[in-house]
């Protein structure tokens, strides 16, 4: 039995409704496990035959519409919200919302709030469902909480590279509920506001403060050694989410008035593996996924920097005013 509703009912009657004859099916790697399962339930209920993307994904900024463009009528996609992008293929997203129960853990994580009152409530694709439900126990033990809005996510949503539903809180503390470091680093990293995160899976409660700490000090001394570097590499992603080309030339641009050498480097999936061509390249700013530098660091060589870290090796930024990227999906269209 899975953790997760899989919504087959309504993906099911999406195929039978719109007569698909193939359709696509894509997960992030936690959920890729399911895919046989859900594979043989539609084709054993349906008249479609299923193809199921195995490349990576990590985010809705990664739906495989324009790798499955041709040979699927349908795409459904699991486990995150839509993002304002413009998808080549139907695609039907389906939430994968957790089954777990968090009662248990609320009245534990009471105890890590009690010295705040205004609480910023945070959470990820899986767990939306269980921001009301949070909202009111805090409520009703008398705390005010406060969940964002912003034009990319859904309320109290936040992505690994886009912050916007936490911007200018005004909160004491930012409760986030979810499993990993991955997403509470980010907003800590973001809102520089004091995080605390409820993993519901083994009903852990931790400050990110001193995670945090240490990525910062990762950070600096990463920008440190790229204070020497003369050629760069700059990183564009091709995955239609990620692609930013645009800043990837000003980057080129500002690299360029810096008098250094600078060469953009298109690609799918960014790796190691794809980077150790370039031996005469002494440093990468990346312009695709934001976190690529910041949560893969210590599987690179050289350095690699977000455009924000580019900026402190350039000196047209402060350290103190330490930036993380983001990429602002719903400006792409405007
Ligand atoms: S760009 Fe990176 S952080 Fe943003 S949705 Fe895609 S994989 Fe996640």
């Amino acid at each position: 039995m899975s953790m997760y509703d899989m919504d087959l009912d309504k993906v099911i009657r999406k195929i039978t409704s719109l007569d698909v004859k193939t359709v696509g099916i894509q997960f992030p790697e936690g959920l890729k496990v399911h895919a046989t399962e859900i594979a043989r339930t539609i084709e054993s209920e349906t008249d479609a035959i299923v193809i199921i993307s195995s490349d990576p994904c990590y985010g809705a900024c990664d739906v495989s519409d324009w790798k499955m463009k041709g040979c699927v009528d349908l795409i459904i996609h699991y486990g995150h919200t839509p993002l304002p992008l413009k998808y080549e293929v139907p695609t039907l997203f389906i939430e994968a919302y957790s089954n777990i129960d968090i009662k248990k853990d609320l009245e534990k994580c009471l105890k890590e709030l009690k010295n705040y009152s205004r609480i910023g409530l945070v959470t990820t694709t899986q767990h939306l469902h269980l921001l009301n439900e949070t909202k009111d126990f805090l409520e009703d033990n008398g705390k005010d909480v406060i969940l964002g809005s912003s034009p990319s996510t859904r309320k109290g949503q936040v992505l690994g590279c886009n912050f916007s539903s936490i911007k200018d809180l005004e909160v004491d503390v930012i409760l986030f509920i979810g499993s990993g470091n991955f997403h509470p680093l980010g907003i800590k990293l973001f809102s520089n506001t004091k995080v605390i995160a409820l993993d519901p899976y083994n009903s852990e409660i931790r400050s990110m403060d001193e995670f945090a700490d240490r990525i910062l000090r990762i950070r600096f001394a990463r920008i440190t050694k790229a204070h020497s570097a003369k050629k760069w590499g700059i990183i564009v992603s091709s995955k239609e989410g990620q692609y930013r080309m645009n800043l990837a030339k000003e980057i080129k641009k500002t690299l360029e008035d810096a008098n250094m050498e600078s060469y953009i480097l298109l690609m799918d999936n960014v790796s190691p593996d794809m980077l150790l061509p370039y031996l005469e390249l002494d440093a990468f700013v990346v312009s695709a996924c934001p976190r690529i530098a910041i949560d893969d660091s210590q599987m690179y060589k050289k350095p690699l920097l977000t455009p924000q870290e580019l900026e402190i090796v350039l000196g047209k930024r402060e350290w103190e005013n330490y930036q993380l990227d983001e990429i602002l999906f719903h400006e792409r269209y405007m």
